[in-house]
Formats: structure tokens, C-alpha cells, sequence
């Protein structure tokens, strides 16, 4: 595939925002969206201005619309980390490499909860994706807890790297490889002392030395190691840089208020950011 100057993850008002501003300013965009924008579930919109009485459906379509009209990309496509490498930024993209000069978060708001053990046993067991860490577990017992469109994908590849996996959802996935285990529930606590060694799922413990916490949205630090967060969001400056040169973030996971308005805003001064940060490194070249 071919590089683009910008990845916007997530395809919500922000990303969509944030696309349209860069293509205006001459820069190529690539955005990677997992999954249905939240927006898409509002009923009736009446507080954007100029436009009133729309569902949140309609109001996406011509977001993206809009976008895709100057020239963005749209990748269907779950991010799994993202990393600063000599000045650049690596993407996973479902287990694809993209490289790109400057990254834009829009990914709105994780409204998980986090499970007991998660966040003490993250790197140490726990993951968020399983095409970034899965060579880890190589041959080990590891657990998949599928709640994105994308977890059956992540598990057959756990699965061909010689994992013995326990896939754990209400309901098991038509395209599940047969040999996978499959336990219906939801993954209740992470249990270990140093590292993983088992999950409670419906009270009973199963023992696995690495577990894959797939959700259709990961927290943003977990997206991008080192990542500044202030009580639970990104923390950006007023032009929505985050604390890593190049990676400006833009919408809910800036924090409040959670709205349309304040979404396409910030995606268009995200979209600023980033150009004037490609351009400087142009001139630099
Ligand atoms: C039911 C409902 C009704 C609402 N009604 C209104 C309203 O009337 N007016 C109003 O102003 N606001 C409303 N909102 C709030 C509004 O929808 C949000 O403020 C807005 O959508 C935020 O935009 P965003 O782009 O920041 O994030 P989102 O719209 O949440 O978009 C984020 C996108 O990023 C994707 N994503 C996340 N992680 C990854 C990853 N790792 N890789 C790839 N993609 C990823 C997600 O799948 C999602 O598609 C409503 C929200 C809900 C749920």
C-alpha cells in the first residue's frame, strides 16, 4: 500500500474532520476506522449548526461523503498500536505494517470497563492485540476475548502460530477455526501475581499464560506506548499535540464536552497541527 502522509485512526466526526482539513491542505490521508461511529446510533441530531432533525446515520454519511470527495482514503481496519520509529510512525493495521509521517487519534471514548488484573498484569499477560504480541505466546495457552468484528481474525492467527487459544464470547463466531476452544461468558478477572496464569470466566479459572482483550476501541495508551493521559483522556496542548512530536489527537478522547460540534472542531485544528508539522519536516529534508 502505498504511504500516506497522514493516518487518522478512527472514522468519527473527528477523523472525518481531521481528513478533510489535510486533504485541503495538500496532504495525503489514509483514515483506518474499526468499527460503527457512535454517532450512527443518535436518533435525531438537533444541536450541530445548519443542520437539524437528521439522524446521526444521515449525519455520517455526509461526513463521509465529504471526506472521501477531497480525496481521503477509508480503510475498514482496526489499529493495533501505533509507534515512533526514526522520526516516522509505524501502524499495525490488522497485523499490516503502514508507515506514515504523522498520526491523528481520533478513536472516541473506550466505554469498557476495565476487568480486575487488567491493568496490573498489561505487558505482563494482558494485551489489546494479538498481531502485535501474539509471537510472544508462541505455543503457550492464551485466551481471546472477542467483542470486535476483527477477534475471529486475531485468534486463527494465535491459532497458526501455534497457540493453544480458548476463544470467550456470548456466542461463538460462524468462522471459528473447529480445533478452537470456545467458552461462552465474558472474561470476569485476570488472575496472577507477576504474569498471567489464568482467566475466571462464569467463576471457573482457566489456565492461559497470555490474554487478548479484543474490543472494537483500546485505551489510547495502550494504542501508542507512552502516551500522556489526564484522568482518563489525552493529553494534548491547544493545538491537540499530544506529548509525541507528530501524534495529535482530536474529539471524545480529548475529553469533555462529548459532542459533534466539539469533535469537528478539533478534528480541523488537529488537521492544522499535522500539516504544519509535515510541511516543517519537509522543509527539514
Ligand atoms: C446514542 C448517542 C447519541 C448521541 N447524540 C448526540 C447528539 O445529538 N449531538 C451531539 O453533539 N453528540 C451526540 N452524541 C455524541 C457524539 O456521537 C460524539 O461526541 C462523537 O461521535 C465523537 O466523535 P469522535 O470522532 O471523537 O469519536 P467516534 O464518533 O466515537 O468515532 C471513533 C471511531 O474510531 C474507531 N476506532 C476506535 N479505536 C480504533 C482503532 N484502534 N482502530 C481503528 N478504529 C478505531 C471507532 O470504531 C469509531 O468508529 C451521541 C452519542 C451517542 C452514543
Amino acid at each position: 500500500m502505498e504511504a500516506f502522509d497522514c493516518i487518522v485512526i478512527g472514522a468519527g466526526p473527528a477523523g472525518l474532520s481531521a481528513a478533510l482539513n489535510l486533504r485541503q491542505r495538500g496532504k495525503s490521508v489514509l483514515v483506518v476506522s474499526s468499527g460503527e461511529p457512535l454517532l450512527a446510533r443518535a436518533e435525531r441530531v438537533d444541536n450541530y449548526l445548519g443542520v437539524s432533525g437528521v439522524t446521526g446515520a444521515q449525519l455520517m454519511e455526509r461526513f463521509t461523503a465529504h471526506a472521501r470527495e477531497f480525496g481521503a482514503v477509508l480503510r475498514a481496519g482496526r489499529v493495533g498500536n501505533v509507534m515512533p520509529f526514526n522520526g516516522r510512525f509505524m501502524a499495525n493495521v490488522d497485523g499490516e505494517i503502514l508507515e506514515t509521517g504523522a498520526v491523528v487519534l481520533a478513536c472516541g471514548v473506550s466505554r469498557a470497563r476495565p476487568v480486575p488484573g487488567e491493568a496490573d498484569l498489561l505487558g505482563r499477560g494482558v494485551s489489546y492485540c494479538a498481531t502485535c504480541d501474539g509471537m510472544l505466546y508462541r505455543g503457550r495457552p492464551v485466551a481471546v476475548w472477542g467483542l470486535s468484528d476483527d477477534a475471529p481474525g486475531e485468534a486463527e492467527f494465535l491459532r497458526g502460530i501455534g497457540c493453544a487459544v480458548t476463544y470467550i464470547a456470548e456466542r461463538r463466531p460462524e468462522e471459528l477455526d473447529a480445533s478452537v476452544a470456545f467458552c461462552a461468558g465474558r472474561v470476569e478477572a485476570i488472575l496472577g501475581e507477576t504474569a498471567v496464569r489464568a482467566v475466571r470466566v462464569c467463576g471457573e479459572e482457566i489456565p492461559v499464560e497470555g490474554v487478548f482483550l479484543l474490543r472494537a476501541a483500546a485505551p489510547p495508551d495502550a494504542l501508542v506506548p507512552g502516551l500522556a493521559m489526564r484522568d482518563g483522556f489525552v493529553e494534548t496542548d491547544t493545538m491537540l499535540r499530544t506529548n509525541i512530536p507528530g501524534l495529535f489527537a482530536a474529539g471524545d478522547m480529548t475529553g469533555k464536552p462529548l459532542q459533534v460540534a466539539n469533535a469537528v472542531g478539533e478534528g480541523l485544528i488537529a488537521a492544522l497541527s499535522a500539516a504544519e508539522y509535515l510541511s516543517e519536516r519537509e522543509t527539514q529534508a
